[in-house]
């Protein structure tokens, strides 16, 4: 068994080319991969092993924390 630092996701943190891919939201602070990101790409295969695909919208926040908060906003409008 060969002990390799693909085993640890905090690794992925520190490489810049897998970081680009890496998304959080602003207001759950979730951490995961960007949901446009393509195929193939270095490091992929431990994001998608490690982390979840996020869809941020352009304020950076995700699809959980976007419908709690249009949820929040209708009961403001009615
Ligand atoms: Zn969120």
């Amino acid at each position: 068994m060969v002990k390799s630092q693909a085993k640890d996701p905090e690794w992925h943190l520190n490489d810049p080319r897998v970081r680009k891919w890496m998304v959080q939201c602003v207001i759950c602070q979730v951490i995961g991969y960007c949901a446009d990101a393509p195929e193939k790409f270095f490091g992929r295969y431990h994001l998608v092993k490690y982390f979840k695909p996020i869809d941020l919208d352009a304020a950076g926040i995700c699809d959980d924390c976007r419908q709690v908060l249009d949820l929040s906003q209708l009961t403001v409008d009615s």
